[in-house]
């Protein structure tokens, strides 16, 4: 397309050299297409500096969209105002008006001696011109000059036709990956599998060689990416650095040095902030791409000395061919690769934020459940308390009537038992029940007393004078007095109830501080837990099968845990069959 307007318009107006010139971002032109006599070199490829053509003269391409000059050794004739006081006339549109004698001065160095320009203008910028040289002086006639305007015209609509229809592309392709990504986002509960382990991935959201996604201090990696250490260390930078929540480079060298060493497959970089509490990251990374650009001149040099020395604005004179390779840059990110990391952004906060909240309701609920169980556990022993001690008080009655036959009676003393275990259970299950609902009252308790008192109080309870047991250090804890006192009756309790059936029942009693604890450990060398039962002891109601002879309810220990977790401390066992098993707990300070 571009070949055939340079083509055409040399037919028209019959040029030496006829070249289609496009601006990059920086201002600097390239030379993309040339239709030239046969007998000259070609420029084709040829780069020149944003400095060749200043600033004012870009702007007055977007207003006259050709420009002619016909001879650039004519002499321009002034035009003088009728009065002194009177504005300057504005020659902005004229097409006759002479060009700056640096611009005449420049195309002499060249050795051009006409120059006709056609402006190609995408989406009302500047995309490139037509330049037209002539190496002797030509002059364009109206009709001539129109007619490559038009063709101008038409290429500028083209080029923005294709460049549309081609960002358009791009966009449906990103467009329908980042569609597809939100929905793994929704349907999938890790955000981490919903980016990089579907057919789809956040790779395919930009145009990128590498991808990073750095959630829940988790770094993954899809594609050609800088290996973890160096990963982590720019992660870090990036932290440091950054603020915004978006960034894109295609130099990353330029900004971070260290990257310098890495920079084949991360010259580009684009982040996509997604917590920067979280240091939590989305980064895309398109690898260099050495180019080879072609100077018509050096382009560092466009100021030269004057004769006396001075530094002066003067057109180059020189147009060799000056080669510069530039290495370190990726290909630019678009605005499209911009706006497509930039929706998946949003989505990947959304679902982060579903998630959340959904996290969150469950917790909501799952606090509300248990409180409810808890009062649903209360009201019912607590309910059953009555009936219970109906029955207990009519066997009794019927009991000491004493009219009872043998067999009969024997029931009724089994009822009498019976009641006696389900009213102690029951009152178990309120105390398990109640001490969901009550807070700690902290305050320093001495556990040397509570232990003695403890001991004597259970020996009797269990009728066994000749347990031996063994008190050691018994440091102060921090705690509520009467929780502390649950928990050391119910371990103290349960030592000597296992190890009864020993024959020879031995316990030892033992605490030790530490700068951060408390550690108590209570042992014994009765009947000991399965290993495989050793994580359920703690559960309600749980009782081992090695235990069915020793009476029990089960609720002990889920006492003990609870109270043991509102003090915010740590309980662990550790067990033989048949040997013994030792508890510990421990209480944080402070
Ligand atoms: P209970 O003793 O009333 O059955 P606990 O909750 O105190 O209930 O204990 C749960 C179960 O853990 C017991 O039934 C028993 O099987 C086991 N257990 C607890 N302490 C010991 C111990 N010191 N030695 C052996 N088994 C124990």
């Amino acid at each position: 397309m571009l070949d055939n307007s340079a083509r055409q318009v040399k037919q028209i107006i019959n040029y030496d050299r006829v070249m289609i010139y496009r601006f990059a971002e920086d201002g600097h032109g390239e030379v993309v297409a040339e239709a030239k006599n046969d007998n000259l070199g070609s420029w084709l490829g040829l780069h020149y500096p944003a400095s060749d053509i200043p600033k004012q003269a870009r702007e007055l391409y977007k207003h006259n969209f050709t420009r002619l000059i016909a001879d650039v050794h004519s002499i321009p004739a002034k035009i003088l105002t009728a009065a002194d006081n009177e504005q300057p006339l504005d020659l902005t549109p004229s097409q006759l008006r002479a060009v700056s004698p640096i611009h005449i001065q420049y195309l002499k160095n060249m050795g051009v001696s006409s120059s006709f320009s056609i402006s190609l203008i995408y989406k009302k910028e500047l995309w490139g011109l037509i330049a037209c040289h002539n190496y002797s002086p030509r002059f364009i006639d109206f009709k001539a000059r129109e007619s490559s305007k038009l063709i101008g015209q038409i290429l500028s609509s083209a080029l923005e036709f294709r460049q549309d229809e081609e960002n358009h592309q791009q966009t449906q392709t990103f467009k329908s990956a980042v569609d597809q990504l939100s929905k793994y986002l929704l349907k999938t509960f890790s955000i981490e599998d919903a980016l990089t382990k579907q057919d789809v991935t956040i790779l395919n959201a930009v145009d990128a060689e590498g991808a990073v996604l750095v959630y829940e201090n988790n770094i993954i990696k899809l594609g050609s990416t800088p290996n973890d250490e160096q990963l982590e260390k720019l992660i870090v930078w990036i932290n440091s650095t950054l603020g915004a929540t978006f960034h894109y480079t295609n130099h990353l060298s330029s900004v971070y040095p260290e990257s310098a060493e890495y920079q084949d497959v991360a010259s580009g970089l684009m982040i996509s902030v997604l917590s920067r509490e979280m240091n939590e990251y989305v980064l895309w990374f398109k690898p260099e791409r050495i180019q080879t650009i072609k100077w018509a001149g050096n382009p560092e040099k466009p100021v030269e000395l004057n004769t006396n020395g001075m530094m002066m604005i003067s057109p180059r004179n020189s147009f060799e061919e000056w080669i510069e390779t530039v290495s370190g840059t990726s290909v630019n990110w678009s605005n499209e690769e911009i706006k497509s990391a930039a929706r998946l952004r949003e989505e990947i906060t959304y679902a982060i934020n579903q998630k959340a909240g959904a996290i969150r309701q469950l917790n909501e609920k799952l606090k509300l459940a248990y409180e409810e169980l808890d009062t649903f556990s209360f009201t019912i022993s607590h309910d059953l308390k009555n009936p219970l001690s109906t029955i207990k008080s009519y066997s009794q009655i019927l009991s000491r009537n004493g009219n009872l036959e043998p067999k009969a009676q024997q029931i009724m003393d089994r009822i009498i038992v019976g009641a006696d275990k389900m009213n102690v259970m029951i009152n178990e299950v309120l105390g398990y029940s109640r001490l969901g609902r009550s807070e700690i009252q902290v305050s320093k308790i001495e556990m040397r007393p509570i232990i003695d008192d403890l001991i004597r109080d259970l020996l009797i309870a269990y009728n066994s004078p000749d347990v031996k047991i063994t008190i050691g250090d018994t440091p102060d804890i921090y705690g509520d007095p009467v929780m502390i006192n649950q928990v050391f009756a119910n371990l103290i309790s349960n030592a000597i109830k296992y190890s009864i059936p020993s024959g020879h029942p031995e316990i030892s009693i033992q605490g030790e501080a530490t700068e951060t604890s408390v550690v108590y450990k209570i042992s014994d060398n009765g009947i000991g837990i399965d290993i495989q039962y050793l994580p359920k002891v703690f559960e309600l109601f749980n009782r081992m099968d090695n235990a069915r002879d020793i009476e029990g309810s089960g609720v002990g220990l889920s006492i003990v845990k609870r109270i043991i977790d509102k003090h915010k401390g740590k309980i662990w066992v550790d067990s033989k069959l048949n040997k013994g098993s030792t508890f510990y707990v421990e209480f944080f300070n402070g």
